[in-house]
Protein backbone atom coordinates (compact mmCIF):
# COMPACT_ATOMS: atom_id res chain seq x y z
CA UNK A 1 0.00 0.00 0.00
CA UNK A 2 1.41 3.48 -0.04
CA UNK A 3 1.48 5.88 2.32
CA UNK A 4 1.43 9.70 2.99
CA UNK A 5 2.74 12.13 5.19
CA UNK A 6 0.74 14.56 7.63
CA UNK A 7 2.59 17.13 8.97
CA UNK A 8 1.74 19.81 11.34
CA UNK A 9 4.31 22.45 12.54
CA UNK A 10 4.44 24.26 15.69
CA UNK A 11 7.05 27.41 15.15
CA UNK A 12 8.43 29.39 17.64
CA UNK A 13 9.36 33.13 17.12
CA UNK A 14 10.83 35.59 19.35
CA UNK A 15 9.30 38.74 18.79
CA UNK A 16 11.04 42.58 18.12
CA UNK A 17 10.22 44.24 21.48
CA UNK A 18 12.69 46.03 23.37
CA UNK A 19 12.56 44.70 26.45
CA UNK A 20 11.54 40.97 27.47
CA UNK A 21 7.90 39.50 28.14
CA UNK A 22 7.79 40.30 32.27
CA UNK A 23 10.73 42.88 33.19
CA UNK A 24 12.53 45.83 31.52
CA UNK A 25 15.19 43.41 30.45
CA UNK A 26 16.90 44.56 26.97
CA UNK A 27 15.95 41.72 24.89
CA UNK A 28 18.90 41.35 22.71
CA UNK A 29 21.53 39.11 21.21
CA UNK A 30 24.91 38.27 21.99
CA UNK A 31 25.70 40.16 25.36
CA UNK A 32 28.09 38.20 27.68
CA UNK A 33 26.08 35.45 29.70
CA UNK A 34 23.65 36.82 32.77
CA UNK A 35 24.05 40.25 32.42
CA UNK A 36 20.26 41.09 30.69
CA UNK A 37 18.69 39.42 34.12
CA UNK A 38 16.90 40.81 37.06
CA UNK A 39 14.84 39.18 39.86
CA UNK A 40 11.77 39.25 37.16
CA UNK A 41 13.37 37.06 34.82
CA UNK A 42 15.79 35.13 37.83
CA UNK A 43 12.66 33.63 39.10
CA UNK A 44 13.42 35.15 42.37
CA UNK A 45 10.74 34.34 44.96
CA UNK A 46 8.13 37.24 45.33
CA UNK A 47 8.63 39.08 42.50
CA UNK A 48 5.77 40.15 39.66
CA UNK A 49 5.21 40.07 36.22
CA UNK A 50 3.94 42.60 34.34
CA UNK A 51 2.88 42.04 30.67
CA UNK A 52 5.29 43.76 27.81
CA UNK A 53 2.36 45.34 25.94
CA UNK A 54 4.48 45.46 22.88
CA UNK A 55 4.36 41.47 22.62
CA UNK A 56 0.86 41.68 23.25
CA UNK A 57 0.35 44.10 20.27
CA UNK A 58 2.82 41.97 17.88
CA UNK A 59 1.09 38.80 18.45
CA UNK A 60 -2.42 40.85 18.02
CA UNK A 61 -1.05 41.82 14.71
CA UNK A 62 0.39 38.56 13.66
CA UNK A 63 -3.33 37.32 14.02
CA UNK A 64 -4.22 39.67 11.81
CA UNK A 65 -1.63 39.07 9.20
CA UNK A 66 -2.47 35.16 9.01
CA UNK A 67 -5.95 36.16 8.94
CA UNK A 68 -7.02 34.78 12.77
CA UNK A 69 -9.84 35.33 14.27
CA UNK A 70 -8.92 37.66 17.65
CA UNK A 71 -10.87 36.70 20.99
CA UNK A 72 -12.09 38.83 23.44
CA UNK A 73 -10.34 37.74 26.26
CA UNK A 74 -6.65 36.00 26.39
CA UNK A 75 -4.96 34.74 29.52
CA UNK A 76 -1.83 33.14 30.94
CA UNK A 77 -1.19 30.06 32.63
CA UNK A 78 1.58 28.25 34.06
CA UNK A 79 3.21 24.92 32.43
CA UNK A 80 5.04 23.37 35.23
CA UNK A 81 8.50 21.85 34.59
CA UNK A 82 11.58 21.73 36.30
CA UNK A 83 14.84 22.11 34.03
CA UNK A 84 17.58 24.02 34.94
CA UNK A 85 16.87 26.76 31.66
CA UNK A 86 13.56 27.60 33.28
CA UNK A 87 14.25 29.42 36.50
CA UNK A 88 11.18 30.21 37.62
CA UNK A 89 10.28 26.40 37.32
CA UNK A 90 6.98 26.68 35.19
CA UNK A 91 6.78 29.15 31.53
CA UNK A 92 4.18 31.24 31.11
CA UNK A 93 2.42 30.60 28.21
CA UNK A 94 -1.35 30.74 26.94
CA UNK A 95 -3.07 27.35 27.14
CA UNK A 96 -6.83 27.54 27.02
CA UNK A 97 -7.52 31.58 25.81
CA UNK A 98 -4.79 32.77 23.32
CA UNK A 99 -4.49 35.79 22.24
CA UNK A 100 -5.54 34.79 18.74
CA UNK A 101 -7.25 31.44 17.03
CA UNK A 102 -7.54 29.61 13.56
CA UNK A 103 -6.70 31.69 10.49
CA UNK A 104 -4.78 30.70 7.37
CA UNK A 105 -1.51 31.12 5.24
CA UNK A 106 -1.27 31.02 1.86
CA UNK A 107 1.62 30.49 0.10
CA UNK A 108 3.46 29.68 -3.55
CA UNK A 109 4.25 25.97 -3.58
CA UNK A 110 4.68 23.93 -6.75
CA UNK A 111 3.60 26.46 -9.31
CA UNK A 112 0.22 27.22 -7.74
CA UNK A 113 -1.13 28.81 -4.23
CA UNK A 114 -1.41 26.11 -1.01
CA UNK A 115 -3.35 26.92 1.79
CA UNK A 116 -1.69 25.66 5.53
CA UNK A 117 -5.00 26.35 8.37
CA UNK A 118 -3.11 28.27 11.32
CA UNK A 119 -4.85 26.46 14.76
CA UNK A 120 -3.71 29.57 16.41
CA UNK A 121 -0.91 32.23 17.92
CA UNK A 122 0.25 32.20 20.97
CA UNK A 123 2.45 34.42 23.50
CA UNK A 124 4.78 32.61 25.54
CA UNK A 125 8.33 33.67 26.89
CA UNK A 126 11.91 31.98 25.96
CA UNK A 127 13.73 29.81 28.32
CA UNK A 128 17.60 30.26 29.01
CA UNK A 129 20.43 28.61 27.44
CA UNK A 130 22.23 25.95 28.58
CA UNK A 131 25.89 25.31 27.73
CA UNK A 132 28.00 22.40 29.06
CA UNK A 133 31.54 22.61 28.74
CA UNK A 134 34.33 19.82 30.26
CA UNK A 135 33.96 19.16 33.43
CA UNK A 136 30.99 21.70 34.00
CA UNK A 137 27.79 23.45 32.97
CA UNK A 138 26.59 27.04 32.89
CA UNK A 139 23.37 28.82 32.17
CA UNK A 140 23.24 31.93 30.53
CA UNK A 141 19.24 33.80 31.11
CA UNK A 142 19.70 36.48 28.74
CA UNK A 143 17.28 34.88 26.81
CA UNK A 144 15.05 33.79 29.83
CA UNK A 145 12.00 35.87 29.45
CA UNK A 146 11.98 37.25 25.85
CA UNK A 147 8.85 37.27 24.35
CA UNK A 148 8.17 34.53 21.92
CA UNK A 149 5.33 33.73 19.84
CA UNK A 150 4.27 30.25 19.23
CA UNK A 151 2.06 29.42 15.63
CA UNK A 152 0.38 26.48 15.37
CA UNK A 153 -0.56 24.99 12.59
CA UNK A 154 -3.29 22.31 11.35
CA UNK A 155 -1.77 18.79 9.61
CA UNK A 156 -2.22 20.52 6.37
CA UNK A 157 0.84 19.89 4.92
CA UNK A 158 2.17 16.91 2.59
CA UNK A 159 5.92 16.96 2.54
CA UNK A 160 9.19 18.79 3.19
CA UNK A 161 8.67 20.96 -0.18
CA UNK A 162 5.40 22.55 1.50
CA UNK A 163 6.52 22.27 5.04
CA UNK A 164 9.50 25.01 4.05
CA UNK A 165 7.48 26.99 1.27
CA UNK A 166 4.91 27.27 3.98
CA UNK A 167 8.17 28.19 6.83
CA UNK A 168 9.28 30.71 4.43
CA UNK A 169 6.35 32.07 3.47
CA UNK A 170 5.60 32.70 7.03
CA UNK A 171 9.12 33.89 7.80
CA UNK A 172 8.69 36.48 4.84
CA UNK A 173 5.00 37.32 6.23
CA UNK A 174 6.67 38.25 10.22
CA UNK A 175 9.38 40.27 8.78
CA UNK A 176 7.04 42.37 6.54
CA UNK A 177 5.04 43.04 9.42
CA UNK A 178 7.28 44.18 11.77
CA UNK A 179 7.13 41.06 14.06
CA UNK A 180 10.52 39.41 14.44
CA UNK A 181 13.51 39.81 12.48
CA UNK A 182 13.46 35.81 12.08
CA UNK A 183 17.15 35.75 12.26
CA UNK A 184 17.81 31.99 11.91
CA UNK A 185 21.30 32.34 12.98
CA UNK A 186 20.72 33.88 15.82
CA UNK A 187 17.86 30.91 17.08
CA UNK A 188 15.33 33.76 16.55
CA UNK A 189 12.65 30.78 14.87
CA UNK A 190 12.71 26.97 15.94
CA UNK A 191 10.07 24.44 15.01
CA UNK A 192 8.65 21.13 16.39
CA UNK A 193 7.42 19.48 13.79
CA UNK A 194 4.62 16.70 14.00
CA UNK A 195 4.35 14.10 11.56
CA UNK A 196 2.37 10.90 10.91
CA UNK A 197 1.81 8.68 7.43
CA UNK A 198 -1.51 7.59 6.80
CA UNK A 199 -2.70 5.30 3.43
CA UNK A 200 -2.42 7.43 0.28
CA UNK A 201 -5.88 8.93 0.32
CA UNK A 202 -7.44 8.56 3.33
CA UNK A 203 -8.70 11.24 5.48
CA UNK A 204 -7.84 10.03 9.12
CA UNK A 205 -4.82 10.38 11.26
CA UNK A 206 -1.68 8.36 11.98
CA UNK A 207 0.22 8.08 15.91
CA UNK A 208 1.91 11.51 15.98
CA UNK A 209 5.58 12.02 16.02
CA UNK A 210 6.44 15.00 17.21
CA UNK A 211 10.27 16.28 16.45
CA UNK A 212 11.82 18.33 18.73
CA UNK A 213 13.33 21.77 18.35
CA UNK A 214 14.42 22.11 14.74
CA UNK A 215 16.49 25.77 14.79
CA UNK A 216 16.85 25.66 10.68
CA UNK A 217 14.15 25.14 7.55
CA UNK A 218 17.07 23.30 6.51
CA UNK A 219 16.96 20.68 9.12
CA UNK A 220 13.29 20.75 9.08
CA UNK A 221 13.91 18.98 5.28
CA UNK A 222 16.08 16.55 6.16
CA UNK A 223 14.62 15.50 9.72
CA UNK A 224 11.54 14.77 7.37
CA UNK A 225 13.14 13.32 4.46
CA UNK A 226 14.63 10.96 7.15
CA UNK A 227 11.39 10.44 9.17
CA UNK A 228 8.67 9.98 6.71
CA UNK A 229 10.22 7.09 5.05
CA UNK A 230 10.94 5.74 8.28
CA UNK A 231 7.63 5.48 9.52
CA UNK A 232 6.25 4.54 6.19
CA UNK A 233 9.19 1.20 6.13
CA UNK A 234 7.60 0.35 9.99
CA UNK A 235 3.72 0.21 8.45
CA UNK A 236 4.61 -1.49 5.49
CA UNK A 237 6.46 -4.07 7.65
CA UNK A 238 3.54 -4.66 9.41
CA UNK A 239 4.44 -2.77 12.90
CA UNK A 240 2.39 0.02 14.60
CA UNK A 241 3.58 3.65 15.35
CA UNK A 242 3.28 5.11 18.50
CA UNK A 243 2.71 8.34 19.56
CA UNK A 244 6.24 9.75 20.89
CA UNK A 245 8.82 12.40 20.80
CA UNK A 246 11.83 12.01 18.76
CA UNK A 247 15.29 14.32 18.51
CA UNK A 248 17.01 15.28 15.46
CA UNK A 249 20.58 14.90 15.82
CA UNK A 250 21.92 17.10 12.69
CA UNK A 251 25.48 15.25 12.72
CA UNK A 252 24.41 11.58 12.43
CA UNK A 253 21.48 12.99 10.17
CA UNK A 254 18.95 10.72 11.85
CA UNK A 255 16.00 11.05 14.39
CA UNK A 256 16.23 9.32 18.26
CA UNK A 257 13.13 8.40 20.34
CA UNK A 258 13.12 10.56 23.22
CA UNK A 259 10.01 9.63 25.42
CA UNK A 260 6.82 7.71 24.16
CA UNK A 261 3.34 8.97 25.13
CA UNK A 262 3.47 7.09 28.17
CA UNK A 263 6.19 9.21 29.68
CA UNK A 264 4.95 12.56 28.43
CA UNK A 265 5.25 15.39 30.59
CA UNK A 266 2.41 16.30 33.11
CA UNK A 267 2.45 20.19 33.04
CA UNK A 268 -0.22 20.98 34.95
CA UNK A 269 -1.27 23.45 33.93
CA UNK A 270 -3.25 26.62 35.91
CA UNK A 271 -3.66 29.72 35.50
CA UNK A 272 -1.34 32.80 36.55
CA UNK A 273 -2.48 34.68 39.46
CA UNK A 274 -0.58 37.07 39.27
CA UNK A 275 -1.52 38.15 35.66
CA UNK A 276 -5.30 39.86 34.57
CA UNK A 277 -6.54 38.22 31.96
CA UNK A 278 -5.94 40.73 28.69
CA UNK A 279 -8.94 42.12 27.31
CA UNK A 280 -8.26 44.09 24.11
CA UNK A 281 -10.36 47.32 23.86
CA UNK A 282 -12.30 48.01 20.76
CA UNK A 283 -9.46 50.97 20.46
CA UNK A 284 -6.88 48.82 21.13
CA UNK A 285 -7.73 46.56 18.10
CA UNK A 286 -8.31 49.50 16.09
CA UNK A 287 -4.40 50.74 16.47
CA UNK A 288 -2.93 47.28 15.95
CA UNK A 289 -5.33 47.10 12.75
CA UNK A 290 -3.75 50.23 11.74
CA UNK A 291 -0.20 48.14 11.43
CA UNK A 292 -1.47 45.78 9.12
CA UNK A 293 0.28 45.62 5.93
CA UNK A 294 0.16 43.81 2.83
CA UNK A 295 1.72 40.56 3.01
CA UNK A 296 4.68 39.66 0.15
CA UNK A 297 2.54 37.09 -1.75
CA UNK A 298 -0.36 39.74 -2.20
CA UNK A 299 1.65 42.57 -3.35
CA UNK A 300 3.30 39.89 -5.87
CA UNK A 301 0.04 39.32 -7.03
CA UNK A 302 -1.10 42.90 -7.37
CA UNK A 303 2.31 44.05 -8.91
CA UNK A 304 1.86 41.21 -11.67
CA UNK A 305 -1.78 42.15 -12.05
CA UNK A 306 -1.57 46.41 -12.22
CA UNK A 307 1.48 46.73 -14.00
CA UNK A 308 1.64 43.45 -16.44
CA UNK A 309 5.16 42.56 -14.27
CA UNK A 310 6.33 38.96 -14.88
CA UNK A 311 6.21 36.90 -12.03
CA UNK A 312 10.11 37.27 -11.06
CA UNK A 313 10.19 41.43 -11.81
CA UNK A 314 7.18 41.49 -9.17
CA UNK A 315 9.40 38.83 -6.83
CA UNK A 316 12.30 41.72 -6.76
CA UNK A 317 10.04 44.16 -5.59
CA UNK A 318 8.75 42.21 -3.26
CA UNK A 319 12.16 40.90 -1.82
CA UNK A 320 13.61 44.43 -2.20
CA UNK A 321 10.83 46.28 -1.11
CA UNK A 322 11.86 49.89 -0.96
CA UNK A 323 12.65 49.24 -4.32
CA UNK A 324 9.29 48.12 -5.28
CA UNK A 325 8.09 51.09 -3.58
CA UNK A 326 9.88 53.31 -5.42
CA UNK A 327 8.80 51.68 -8.98
CA UNK A 328 4.87 52.15 -7.74
CA UNK A 329 5.87 55.78 -7.44
CA UNK A 330 7.64 56.24 -10.41
CA UNK A 331 4.85 53.83 -12.39
CA UNK A 332 1.82 56.16 -12.00
CA UNK A 333 2.96 57.98 -15.16
CA UNK A 334 4.52 55.60 -17.10
CA UNK A 335 3.47 54.28 -20.57
CA UNK A 336 5.47 51.10 -20.07
CA UNK A 337 5.20 49.51 -17.09
CA UNK A 338 7.76 46.68 -18.14
CA UNK A 339 10.11 48.77 -19.53
CA UNK A 340 10.23 51.06 -16.25
CA UNK A 341 10.62 47.81 -13.83
CA UNK A 342 13.70 47.09 -16.27
CA UNK A 343 15.47 49.99 -15.77
CA UNK A 344 14.31 50.15 -11.86
CA UNK A 345 15.63 46.56 -11.40
CA UNK A 346 18.50 45.81 -13.43
CA UNK A 347 20.14 49.77 -13.77
CA UNK A 348 18.74 51.50 -10.95
CA UNK A 349 19.61 49.31 -8.64
CA UNK A 350 23.11 48.20 -10.04
CA UNK A 351 24.21 51.89 -9.83
CA UNK A 352 23.02 51.90 -6.27
CA UNK A 353 24.79 49.06 -5.20
CA UNK A 354 28.10 49.95 -6.94
CA UNK A 355 27.32 54.10 -5.66
CA UNK A 356 26.70 52.47 -1.78
CA UNK A 357 24.13 54.92 -1.80
CA UNK A 358 20.50 54.59 -1.12
CA UNK A 359 17.16 55.39 -2.43
CA UNK A 360 16.47 58.49 -0.46
CA UNK A 361 19.54 59.74 -2.29
CA UNK A 362 18.89 59.37 -5.36
CA UNK A 363 19.23 63.14 -6.75
CA UNK A 364 16.32 62.93 -9.58
CA UNK A 365 12.86 62.07 -9.33
CA UNK A 366 11.11 59.07 -9.74
CA UNK A 367 9.43 61.09 -12.75
CA UNK A 368 12.98 61.86 -14.67
CA UNK A 369 13.40 57.87 -14.70
CA UNK A 370 10.06 57.64 -16.36
CA UNK A 371 11.01 60.26 -19.03
CA UNK A 372 14.19 58.29 -19.46
CA UNK A 373 12.40 55.34 -20.24
CA UNK A 374 9.80 57.11 -22.37
CA UNK A 375 13.14 58.83 -24.67
CA UNK A 376 13.94 55.31 -25.02
CA UNK A 377 10.34 54.10 -25.92
CA UNK A 378 9.65 56.81 -28.26
CA UNK A 379 12.99 55.95 -30.24
CA UNK A 380 14.14 59.33 -29.32
CA UNK A 381 17.70 58.31 -28.05
CA UNK A 382 18.96 54.49 -28.54
CA UNK A 383 19.13 51.90 -25.43
CA UNK A 384 23.21 52.57 -25.73
CA UNK A 385 23.14 56.24 -24.85
CA UNK A 386 20.54 55.86 -22.43
CA UNK A 387 22.79 54.23 -19.75
CA UNK A 388 24.94 57.49 -20.39
CA UNK A 389 21.86 59.86 -19.48
CA UNK A 390 21.55 57.93 -16.74
CA UNK A 391 24.95 57.93 -15.67
CA UNK A 392 24.37 61.70 -15.52
CA UNK A 393 21.45 61.90 -14.36
CA UNK A 394 22.63 59.44 -11.35
CA UNK A 395 25.53 61.94 -10.83
CA UNK A 396 24.58 65.38 -11.68
CA UNK A 397 20.70 64.75 -10.60
CA UNK A 398 19.75 66.76 -14.22
CA UNK A 399 16.86 65.68 -16.26
CA UNK A 400 17.20 63.07 -19.12
CA UNK A 401 15.67 65.66 -21.50
CA UNK A 402 18.30 68.12 -21.14
CA UNK A 403 21.35 66.06 -21.36
CA UNK A 404 20.04 64.72 -24.61
CA UNK A 405 19.50 68.03 -25.89
CA UNK A 406 22.84 69.59 -24.14
CA UNK A 407 25.31 66.64 -25.35
CA UNK A 408 23.62 66.38 -28.89
CA UNK A 409 22.56 62.93 -28.26
CA UNK A 410 19.31 62.35 -29.46
CA UNK A 411 19.00 59.29 -32.29
CA UNK A 412 19.93 60.23 -35.93
CA UNK A 413 16.77 59.03 -37.89
CA UNK A 414 17.69 61.69 -40.52
CA UNK A 415 18.41 59.09 -43.46
CA UNK A 416 21.04 61.40 -44.89
CA UNK A 417 23.16 61.44 -42.10
CA UNK A 418 22.97 57.78 -42.05
CA UNK A 419 22.85 57.21 -45.57
CA UNK A 420 26.74 58.81 -44.88
CA UNK A 421 27.56 56.70 -41.84
CA UNK A 422 26.75 53.65 -43.76
CA UNK A 423 28.55 54.10 -47.47
CA UNK A 424 31.73 54.68 -45.27
CA UNK A 425 31.05 51.27 -43.60
CA UNK A 426 30.60 49.55 -46.65
CA UNK A 427 33.59 51.50 -48.51
CA UNK A 428 35.94 50.73 -45.54
CA UNK A 429 34.65 46.72 -44.68
CA UNK A 430 34.28 44.93 -48.41
CA UNK A 431 34.92 41.85 -46.48
CA UNK A 432 31.82 41.68 -44.69
CA UNK A 433 30.28 43.17 -47.50
CA UNK A 434 30.63 40.10 -49.63
CA UNK A 435 30.04 37.77 -46.84
CA UNK A 436 26.84 39.02 -46.63
CA UNK A 437 26.11 39.48 -50.29
CA UNK A 438 27.02 35.66 -49.65
CA UNK A 439 24.16 35.12 -47.39
CA UNK A 440 26.30 35.44 -44.00
CA UNK A 441 23.02 37.20 -42.07
CA UNK A 442 25.81 37.87 -39.20
CA UNK A 443 28.28 40.36 -41.24
CA UNK A 444 25.18 42.69 -41.34
CA UNK A 445 25.56 42.94 -37.65
CA UNK A 446 29.30 43.21 -38.03
CA UNK A 447 28.43 46.58 -40.17
CA UNK A 448 25.77 47.80 -38.31
CA UNK A 449 27.87 48.06 -35.30
CA UNK A 450 30.68 49.87 -37.51
CA UNK A 451 27.64 52.69 -38.86
CA UNK A 452 26.83 52.71 -34.43
CA UNK A 453 30.63 53.25 -34.13
CA UNK A 454 30.87 56.38 -36.42
CA UNK A 455 27.38 58.22 -35.58
CA UNK A 456 28.77 57.97 -32.00
CA UNK A 457 25.99 55.17 -30.54
CA UNK A 458 23.45 57.92 -31.80
CA UNK A 459 21.98 56.29 -35.20
CA UNK A 460 18.62 54.41 -35.22
CA UNK A 461 19.27 51.04 -34.94
CA UNK A 462 16.52 49.67 -37.14
CA UNK A 463 17.12 52.03 -39.69
CA UNK A 464 20.67 51.80 -40.16
CA UNK A 465 19.31 47.66 -40.69
CA UNK A 466 17.69 48.93 -43.62
CA UNK A 467 19.31 50.99 -45.24
CA UNK A 468 22.50 48.76 -45.72
CA UNK A 469 20.59 45.98 -46.91
CA UNK A 470 19.24 48.58 -49.59
CA UNK A 471 22.37 49.97 -50.03
CA UNK A 472 23.98 46.19 -50.35
CA UNK A 473 21.72 43.82 -51.64
CA UNK A 474 20.33 46.69 -54.29
P1 LIG B 1 -0.25 18.50 21.46
O1 LIG B 1 -1.43 18.74 22.32
O2 LIG B 1 0.45 17.22 21.69
O3 LIG B 1 0.67 19.66 21.37
P2 LIG B 1 -1.76 19.24 19.16
O4 LIG B 1 -3.02 18.52 18.82
O5 LIG B 1 -1.85 20.55 19.82
O6 LIG B 1 -0.85 18.27 20.00
O7 LIG B 1 -0.97 19.40 17.84
C1 LIG B 1 0.30 19.91 17.81
C2 LIG B 1 0.75 19.95 16.35
O8 LIG B 1 0.73 18.66 15.79
C3 LIG B 1 -0.14 20.78 15.45
O9 LIG B 1 0.68 21.50 14.56
C4 LIG B 1 -0.97 19.76 14.72
O10 LIG B 1 -1.35 20.20 13.44
C5 LIG B 1 -0.03 18.61 14.61
N1 LIG B 1 -0.68 17.30 14.57
C6 LIG B 1 -1.67 16.86 15.37
N2 LIG B 1 -1.99 15.58 15.07
C7 LIG B 1 -1.17 15.21 14.04
C8 LIG B 1 -0.99 14.01 13.29
N3 LIG B 1 -1.68 12.91 13.54
N4 LIG B 1 -0.05 14.01 12.35
C9 LIG B 1 0.70 15.09 12.10
N5 LIG B 1 0.58 16.24 12.76
C10 LIG B 1 -0.34 16.31 13.73
MG1 LIG C 1 2.14 21.10 21.39
ZN1 LIG D 1 14.60 40.77 33.77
Amino acid sequence: MEYEAVIGLETHVQLKTKSKMWCGCANEFGASPNTNVCPVCLGLPGVLPVANEEALRLTTLTGLLLNCTIPRRAKFDRKNYFYPDMPKNYQLTQYDQPSTSTGWVDFEHQGGISRVRITRAHLEEDVGKNSHFDRNSGVDFNRAGVPLMEIVSEPDIDGPDMACAYLNALKDILVYGGVSDCDMEKGMVRCDVNVSVRPKGTRGLGAKIEIKNMNSFSGVRKALEYEIPRQIAVVQAGGKLIQSTRRWEDTTGITEEMRTKEDAHDYRYFAEPDLMPFEPTEAWLAEVSRCVVEIPLARKQRFMRDYQLPAPDAQAFVWDRPLGDYYEAAVASAKNPKALANWVINNLRAKLTESGSALDQLKFPPAALVELVDLVDSGKISGRIAQDVFAEMFSTGSNPGRIVEIKGLAQVSDSGAIETFCDQAIAANPGPVADFLAGKEAALNFLKGQVMKLSKGKANPALVGEVLTRKIKG
